[in-house]
């Protein structure tokens, strides 16, 4: 498997070449020249499969370079219990006859980013001890990336995290996740600005080939490729526990932000699992929502700092994957479309053969705000006796909107409530219970650093804290 530039720009690199890198040189993302499809019968064979085994049929077929042996011991140290509390990884609560809840936020930090991020993790440190390299990884998180990647890559050698995170806009839970770490190789840089803006920074950054190359600088944001891929797995997990045999559909409800993991979700469609539909659905930045009504694409200036924090996104980095194959992976139009972006602020698909593709992909949209996050996190603890989060919350109202009554529904759980306590304590009036080894987070001693959204200042930042 060969992965090239949505925008056409990146001479063919193996999945190893790309794990290590963040945006494509011509500032596009990584895609596969090609997505492996399963046969009936593979995907027959695939039912009754655990966790680790599916994770290995479906990653296999993208890390075509990293030996099987090799790739079957990174994935059984990943996907343990001991990480996700149980054997199953990502369990299934059935709400009610096809509606379903899964549960993605089991692992070390308690949302649905670790998932792929353990996995990152090791996967990381087994590409650096291959080459005796070192990494330094710089991000940007409204959230749980940050702390999904601060969680996977601590004490890993040859790793460093340079994390950036809008000042004061996470949840007081969520900051202290990720800022009472005391990890050498961890830095938390809180910048005076939005998320949008973080983003931003890591672009530049990223985009300057000579600094990236001098201080060996990676990403882990959901650009990354391998993270995608590691999220198609659960598709495949949950279509099999819910169906018997391959005629059977599923649809699928996503909290979405970055596009990641609804991408992962078309990803595994394009694979050959039977999905229904893909439900996208964003809190008060609705950005997705309205191309997915009007064909419009148009990034806002302005993030609404909602509470369903983790989907304030204006900006959806993994959109371009989808837009890719809207356009039949041609990177001419792709790139059309985003230097339009560019200039205009917009792109306009209604009126074009490109935008019928949503309907044949089974992409439909909703989306919520805070009263109505607040009711569905009522009405599901009073019908179902189930404590909600809230991104979860706007996954459901977008599922119950669009879903076919005859089609097992899954709201894929993005987070467990007890990090957005707040929230919780409006619409239910109780806390809900935290994990063992967090009731008090938030008192411990905090390690970060405060800079304003200037690239040249995070790039002298970095500059005194890699050795070369
Ligand atoms: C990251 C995140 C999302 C959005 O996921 P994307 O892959 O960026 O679309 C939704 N909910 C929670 C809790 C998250 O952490």
């Amino acid at each position: 498997m060969k992965y090239t530039s949505t925008r056409g720009g990146m001479a063919a690199k193996s999945f190893t070449e790309i794990l290590l890198g963040g945006l494509a040189e011509d500032g596009g993302l990584a895609v596969p020249d090609h997505y492996p499809v399963f046969s009936a019968a593979e995907l027959a064979a695939m039912r009754g499969m655990n966790y680790r085994e599916l994770a290995f049929e479906v990653i296999s077929r993208f890390a075509t370079d990293i030996p099987a042996e090799d790739l079957k011991t990174i994935l059984n140290k990943t996907y343990t219990a001991a990480a996700f509390g149980s054997d199953v990884i990502t369990p299934i609560k059935t709400l009610a006859p096809n509606l379903h809840v899964l549960g993605l936020s089991n692992g070390p930090t308690l949302a649905f980013k670790d998932v792929a991020m353990q996995l990152l993790g090791n996967l990381f440190e087994y590409a650096l001890a291959k080459d005796g390299a070192t990494l330094n990884i710089l991000g940007g998180t409204s959230g749980d990336t940050g702390s999904a990647a601060e969680y996977a890559m601590r004490g890993k050698r040859g790793i460093r995290v340079f994390m950036l995170s809008p000042l004061g806009k996470m949840s007081p839970f969520q900051t202290a996740q990720m800022f009472t770490l005391q990890d050498p190789n961890i830095f938390n840089i809180a910048v005076t600005a939005p998320f949008d803006a973080c983003q931003d920074m890591v672009k530049a950054v990223s985009n300057d080939l000579d600094f990236k190359a001098k201080y060996q600088i990676g990403t882990v944001n959901s650009i990354n490729w391998a993270r995608v891929t590691a999220q198609t797995v659960y598709y495949f997990q949950t279509y099999f526990a819910l169906t018997e045999n391959n005629s059977q559909k599923v649809s699928f409800a996503v909290p979405s932000g970055n596009f990641g993991n609804v991408c992962a979700g078309h990803i595994a469609r394009q694979m050959g699992l039977p999905i229904a539909k893909l439900i996208v659905a964003t809190n008060e930045n609705d950005v997705l929502d309205e191309f997915f009504k009007t064909g419009i694409y148009r990034p806002r200036a302005e993030t609404m700092h909602t509470t369903s924090p983790s989907m304030d996104i204006t900006k959806a980095s993994n959109f371009e994957r989808f837009v890719y194959d809207l356009v039949g992976r041609d990177p001419k139009v792709l790139k059309g479309l985003w230097q339009q972006l560019e200039t205009e602020g917009y792109f306009d698909l209604n009126d074009t053969p490109y935008f019928a593709k949503v309907q044949e992909f089974g992409v439909a949209s909703g989306a919520s705000n805070h009263a109505d996050r607040i009711a569905t996190i009522r009405r599901v603890y009073q019908e179902y006796g189930f404590v909600m989060d809230p991104h979860t919350a706007d996954g459901l109202k977008a599922g119950l909107e669009n879903r076919d009554a005859d089609i097992p529904l899954v709201c894929l759980e993005t987070a467990l409530p007890a990090k957005f306590e707040e929230t919780i304590q409006e619409a239910l009036g109780i806390t809900p219970t935290r994990p063992a080894g967090y009731e008090n987070i938030e008192s411990l001693p905090q390690r970060f650093d405060v800079l304003p959204p200037e690239v040249a200042q995070l790039k002298a930042f970095i500059a005194a804290r890699v050795p070369l």
